[in-house]
């Protein structure tokens, strides 16, 4: 963890100094200074400001910069001015390949593409495992221009001529590190060595330990560096609580915080797909309406319950880590920890979705005996103590 916060560090050029403060600044095409403002973004945020006018220049650029912090349209929109000149796209040879390690952040990104993108006729497709292949193999063969995939359905499409890499001009690799979490370095270096050397690449992560900067020497020329926000300071937005709890009465915590509590939209995390299903199951059964979004849901499930939490059907959405990373969903009033996650950083990315774009939020953590240590570790890491509090008490029928 040191490591990773000394290395962002060492690497924020510019973090403060000479931040310009308007898209219009930025030298941006009129078309895209019009959906910019048409997506409703006022400014550019930090990582914006730091890696458009680079990323312009057709240079390289490491960002180290987590969900959240706007770094979608920071790449996207030195493609789409890139885009708007050059050849058209052949069948099955996208000019713009971004990776990304979840369907949930291929989807939203592949969405930035199509907003930002609209005034320019800027051709999208996604491709993305637990769906068929046929209709991406299709839009592919269409010609399209930027293709958001996962590794492992992209290689699978690599292995049936739906398409081909070698007219790439611009790679973008999106959650480094998550990527490596999930084991997808093979792949991606597979995928990685069929693109020309000739090309831009822009390489993202919220965490920057050895295995991704050796990853990212390999993949990148004498690139830019921008930092925000290293991944322990978005805690200090959350107002942070911890109930100390066992594990069995948890269900019955949860419940009565989520009745009580004016909790408003609210994320709960488990550490298991069969946890989250569980907790919906108990949530019911305290007449608590929920929805659970992890890996054995099919897509069109998840895409449900995301919707209905984005538009406020669904308040209360459970889910694990992994189905959580990247959803992009505004105003999250809570997170909830269920049970603690035993990797530190888990944690900063679970409350991290409540502070989106510059707003508080708070999240309180359920911790039975078992969990103090993960707990001491998520302390240390973010370098505060996270103040106890009382169970609420049951309320009176
Ligand atoms: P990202 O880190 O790319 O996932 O972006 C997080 C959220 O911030 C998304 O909902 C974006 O639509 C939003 N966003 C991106 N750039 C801006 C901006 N300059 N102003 C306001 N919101 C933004």
């Amino acid at each position: 963890m040191t490591r990773a916060r000394s290395f962002a560090a060492r690497h924020a050029v510019a973090r403060e100094s000479n931040l310009m403060t308007s898209f219009s600044d930025l030298g941006l095409s009129a078309p895209l200074l019009k959906a910019v403002a048409g997506a409703g973004y006022a400014e550019p945020t930090p990582i914006q400001a730091q890696a458009i006018p680079p990323g312009l220049a057709g240079r390289d650029v490491l960002g180290i910069a987590q969900t959240g912090t706007g770094k979608t349209a920071a790449f996207a929109l030195p493609i789409l001015t890139r885009l708007a000149t050059g050849p058209r796209a052949m069948p099955t040879a996208p000019r713009v390949l971004v990776l990304a390690p979840t369907r949930e952040l291929a989807s939203q990104i592949a969405e930035s593409f199509r907003v930002l993108g609209k005034n320019l006729g800027t051709r999208v497709a996604l491709a993305f495992g637990g769906v068929p292949k046929g209709r991406q193999a299709r839009a592919l063969a269409g010609g399209i221009d930027v293709l958001v995939a996962t590794p492992g359905r992209l290689l699978d499409l690599m292995g049936d001529r739906a398409v081909r890499l070698d007219r790439v001009e611009v790679l973008v690799l999106d959650e480094a590190d998550h990527m490596l979490d999930l084991g997808f370095i093979v792949p991606i270096r597979r995928i990685v060595a069929t693109i020309p050397r000739e090309r831009q690449t822009m390489f993202f992560s919220a965490t920057m330990p050895k295995d991704i900067s050796t990853l990212a020497d390999a993949m990148l020329r004498d690139p830019v560096r921008v930092a925000v926000a290293p991944v322990a300071t978005t805690a200090d937005r959350v107002e942070q609580r911890v109930i100390f709890v066992d594990q069995a009465r948890k269900p019955a915590v949860l419940a009565r915080l989520l009745a009580r509590e004016a909790t408003g939209r609210t994320l709960v995390f488990t550490r298991t797909k069969h946890g989250a299903d569980r907790v919906v199951k108990q949530l019911a059964m305290a007449g608590i309406v929920s929805e659970a979004i992890h890996g054995n849901k099919s897509q069109p499930q998840r895409e449900r319950a995301l919707a209905g939490f984005r538009n406020g059907q669904t308040r209360v959405l459970i889910a694990t880590d992994i189905a959580a990373r990247g959803i992009d969903v505004a105003n999250i009033d809570h997170v909830i920890n269920f049970e603690l996650p035993n990797v530190p950083e888990s944690y900063v990315h679970r409350i991290g979705r409540t502070a989106r774009a510059g707003n508080a939020g708070a999240a309180i953590s359920l911790c039975d005996g078992a969990e103090r240590a993960f707990l001491r570790d998520i302390e240390r890491l973010i370098r505060t103590r996270v103040p106890p509090m009382a169970e609420p008490v049951a309320q009176a029928a």
